[in-house]
């Protein structure tokens, strides 16, 4: 088989690993991106109605406490549009008992981004060559060899498809989804594989529910479509309209643990008649929903992952470890930031280190200058 052979191969096109890309494109540096799935982005997902994008991952940044974020957005000229949050809450009791509450502003205040969070990746991959996007190449075996690691793509149980040679791979992708489904020979430590299965993948056992109606007829009540239920299925509500116009929307995570999420038909009608109660009866006619289950994405999440998390981990590189095999795999991937660990400003601050720092001697981190 013909082995190709680049500077750097990029495993995930999420955002860690398209943001990595095109740093890397603007060096002198040859590079692929290995991406699992048919498309890029990974947890950014934004499925479009009328022109308008609906985020089924990530939809909230916080220019305040996200300065990659904040400047990433304005050096790629997108925009964004603050949370909407004005008006009163909703609270339903595990009784059904519905009360309207004072609605609380997010603090620091949170953004949404015109043309969902997909806009970000579009954009990004504005500035890579085509050619070093490969979709649909699951890597399953990474080799070290003298001059760097070959990867394989392809099942572990068959001959690889596709085989490529790098000096420098860049894990981008959750650490314990790299330790759970790619075998790497000689086999990783015992503790480093360890520690990678132990890092919780940040919503991976999450499911959200995005509705679009062509009426706010929630504000029109004085509400802000923020709501919490004791009750379910959806846990946290919040409003995820257009920027000043429509089409207008209702955005939710399911409080329900990923096994019981079973029967989805079953399960968006009860979120219908949640969102009635709450709102009245328009919020059973949607214009259009969509719906993910990320417990049920196997290039996101493992059995691992199906337990709901109680609360945010603290991350790291994996037994402090930004690179092993003598500089040759570097850990990329939000999961794997010290500062802002499970946000997209975790995820870029990775980039950034797989790209211009990171050693085996573990925490060496070069950031760019964000300040420019
Ligand atoms: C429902 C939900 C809501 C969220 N809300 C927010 C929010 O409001 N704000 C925020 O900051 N963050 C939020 N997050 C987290 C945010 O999505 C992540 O921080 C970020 O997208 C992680 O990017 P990443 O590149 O590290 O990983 P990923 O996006 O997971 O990318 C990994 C990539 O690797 C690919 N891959 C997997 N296995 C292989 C393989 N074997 N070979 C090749 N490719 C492979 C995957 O397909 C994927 O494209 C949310 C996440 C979810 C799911």
């Amino acid at each position: 088989m013909h082995t190709e052979t680049v500077d750097t191969i990029i495993v995930g096109g999420g955002l860690s690993g398209i943001y990595a890309a095109s740093l890397l494109a603007g060096m002198q540096e040859s590079f692929v991106i290995l991406e699992a799935r048919p498309r890029v982005g990974g947890r950014i997902l934004s499925p479009e109605h009328e022109g308008f994008f609906s985020d089924l991952g990530p939809s909230w940044y916080w220019p305040e406490i996200h300065p990659r974020m904040a400047y990433l957005i304005q050096d790629l000229g997108l925009e964004g549009y603050p949370q909407y949050d004005r008006g009163l809450g909703r609270f339903e009791r595990f009784n059904g008992i519905v009360q309207t509450v004072r609605g609380y502003a997010m603090e620091p205040p949170s953004f949404r981004l015109v043309g969902g969070m997909m806009a970000l990746i579009r954009k990004l991959c504005e500035r890579i060559p085509e050619v070093a996007i490969r979709l649909n190449h699951p890597v399953c075996r990474i080799e070290k060899t003298q001059n760097g690691a070959v990867v394989s793509v392809g099942d572990l149980d068959q001959e690889p498809r596709v085989q490529l040679e790098a000096g420098k791979v860049i894990l981008a992708l959750p650490p314990r989804l790299a330790a759970a489904t790619i075998l790497f020979e000689p086999e990783l430590s015992h503790e480093l594989s360890q520690a990678m299965l132990k890092v919780g993948t940040w919503m991976a056992g999450q499911a959200k529910f995005c509705a679009l109606y062509e009426k706010p007829f929630w504000r029109e009540a004085g509400l802000s479509g923020e709501a919490f239920s004791e009750r379910g299925p959806l846990g946290e509500i919040h409003d995820a309209s257009n920027d000043g116009c429509g089409p207008y929307g209702l955005t939710g995570f399911v409080g329900i643990p990923a096994v019981q999420r079973t029967r989805q038909d079953v399960l968006i009608e009860a979120i219908l008649v949640q969102l009635a109660s709450l709102y009245g009866m328009a919020a059973l006619e949607p214009a259009a929903f969509f719906y993910r289950d990320w417990a049920r994405e196997r290039f996101t999440a493992t059995p691992y992952d199906q337990p709901p998390m109680t609360e945010h981990p603290v991350y790291h590189p994996p037994v402090g470890r930004t690179a092993v095999w003598g500089g040759t795999i570097h850990f990329a991937g939000t999961e794997t930031a010290p500062e802002h660990g499970g946000y997209l400003e975790g995820a870029l601050a990775t980039a950034e280190r797989a790209v211009f720092g990171g050693s085996d001697q573990g925490n060496i981190m070069i950031l760019k200058d964000i300040e420019r």
